[in-house]
């Protein structure tokens, strides 16, 4: 024989009653009523006196005090309230509260008439709910708890079966994707995930339905498109679920958006893509530079080595020579250097345009005296000047880095007898035109898109010392000036630099 006592029980158990509509408990006849469980075993017991607050009997243990309280307010109100539901024919529910030894209880009270072989009958039902009410308060009500969850959350929750059709998805579909669930019905895939994406998909529900029994789960990724039309990421843990025999009957997923995480990884990798650029970079750097820095050093220590052995000996022609020589190497050092510094300086954002109103002829005049001087071979560039005005609004360091730079290859790519042309010209008010024409190697048609990149140095050029530095500091002194260059160039017939300078303030 079970036994139990029923407030332990509430949640299987509930009281159960029905009385014959014309016998009503208040004249103090018999109600036969029974106790049921929650697993459907009846336990017959029958009671006499409503108010009795002494133990039911007939029941396997006696009830508590507290039950039969409730079975007390029951039977009393019984006449009143078995009438209503009568004359109205339909059921009545309310809850009933009672303090019992300083304890809130809450008992649910349902009736509901019922007609058996022509008689009336009324049906009640007292359940004690006291827990669920005290835990399943206003912002705990399912009501509550479904609209936070459906509005609020960016999880979706769906259900689909074994055939792909969708039997469930949860109201925040909306926060993920733009679309309300009914869009979403109405949308075919291919509207909402990239092509990439869908042949994923396709592969994993392949692999989802593949087995009657086994259980399979899948995480992946899907890159799909918001009602907005930005592009999102969605992370979907997907599983089989199967009838209590182990067949499978469909498959449950959750999915989240990841596109902040997405983007969080692309931007960590593209930072490491350039952190690992910017080591291949310096690595260039230091190799190129070590390499231009070789010739001239070792001309200068062996110069310096041959004054020093054997300074008694040599002829005033000869320690000349060595002085110069080893003058030139320092200066060709110093051009190295100098490309590096005005690259960093503009990569740091250190180079700025300074522009003042300049004498152009003299700047020009200035640089051409220059560097025919630092030439072997020294008065190589003609410089021809047309109609120009006397000032014009020009940053002089930056014009000096962009002519330098290719006035000294004009010269280093072209035979040492050869000329090179400097022109230059008004091609408007407000703009200065530059040409400088070599009749040199040339630069290779395939190349030719290349040679502005720092360290590029086209196939042809290896005959000749060069850190392939010059020509990217001319395009960024040329940015910084607002300036452009265009050149024509052949190989084997020469080059010739266009440069175009706004020079007006
Ligand atoms: P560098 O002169 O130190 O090699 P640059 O950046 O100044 O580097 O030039 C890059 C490359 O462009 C050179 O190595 C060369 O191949 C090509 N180039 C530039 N100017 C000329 C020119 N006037 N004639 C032929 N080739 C040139």
């Amino acid at each position: 024989m079970v036994s139990y006592k029923l407030p332990e029980l509430f949640a299987p158990a509930e009281l159960q009653l029905f009385s014959p509509a014309e016998k009503m408990p208040a004249t103090g006849l018999s109600v036969y009523s029974y106790i049921r469980r929650r697993d459907g075993k009846p336990s017959s017991f029958t009671f006499n006196n409503s108010c009795s607050e002494e133990p039911l009997t007939g029941f396997h243990e006696p009830l508590d005090r507290v039950w039969i309280r409730a079975i007390g307010y029951l039977m009393d109100n019984a006449d009143k309230d078995d009438r209503k539901v009568l004359e109205n024919g339909h059921a009545m529910e309310y809850i009933h509260e009672q303090n019992f030894n300083g304890k809130d209880y809450k008992f649910l009270i349902s009736k509901f008439p019922f007609q058996a072989e022509g008689a009336a009958y009324i049906f009640s039902t007292c359940r004690d709910v006291t827990y669920y009410l005290d835990c399943v308060d206003e912002i705990g009500s399912r009501k509550v708890l479904y609209s936070l969850v459906a509005e609020n959350m960016t999880d979706v929750f769906c259900v689909a079966g074994l055939d792909g059709r969708l039997a469930f998805m949860s109201a925040s579909i909306k926060n993920l994707t733009g679309y309300s669930v009914e869009e979403i019905a109405g949308l075919t895939l291919d509207k909402l995930l990239v092509p990439d994406s869908l042949l994923r998909l396709n592969e994993v529900w392949g692999r989802l339905v593949e087995h009657n029994t086994k259980s399979v789960k899948e995480l992946f990724e899907l890159e799909f498109l918001h009602s907005d039309n930005t592009r999102h990421w969605a992370e979907i843990t997907a599983a089989t679920f199967s009838d209590p025999d182990g067949i499978n009957m469909g498959v449950h997923a959750l999915i989240r958006d990841i596109t902040d995480r997405k983007e969080r990884q692309a931007q960590l990798q593209s930072s490491l893509e350039r952190e690992i650029e910017l080591s291949n970079v310096k690595s260039k750097y230091i190799s190129t530079i070590s390499h231009e820095f070789r010739t001239p050093l070792s001309i200068i220590y062996s110069n310096l080595q041959l004054l020093e052995n054997h300074r008694f000996e040599l002829d005033a022609e000869t320690i000349n020579d060595a002085f110069e020589l080893s003058r030139m190497a320092v200066k060709s050092l110093l051009r190295v250097l100098d490309k590096v510094t005005v690259i960093d300086a503009v990569n740091k954002g250190k180079l700025g345009f300074r522009p003042a109103y300049t004498d152009l002829r003299k700047l020009c005049a200035n640089l051409v005296k220059d560097l025919n001087e630092m030439e072997l071979v020294p008065d190589r560039i003609d410089l021809s000047i047309g109609q120009i005005p006397d000032e014009l609004w020009i940053d002089e360091s930056l014009f000096n880095h962009i002519f330098t730079n290719l006035l000294l290859n004009a010269l280093k790519f072209s035979d040492k007898k050869s000329r090179v042309k400097f022109t230059v010209y008004m091609v408007s008010p407000s703009l200065a035109g530059f040409t400088v024409a070599d009749s040199g190697i040339g630069i290779p048609e395939d190349e030719k898109t290349y040679i502005f990149e720092p360290f590029y140095r086209a196939s042809n050029s290896m005959h000749a010392r060069g850190s392939g530095l010059g020509l990217a500091v001319v395009r960024d002194c040329l940015k910084l000036h607002k300036g452009e260059i265009s050149f024509e160039s052949g190989t084997g017939e020469g080059s010739v630099f266009k440069v175009v300078l706004p020079v007006t303030e």
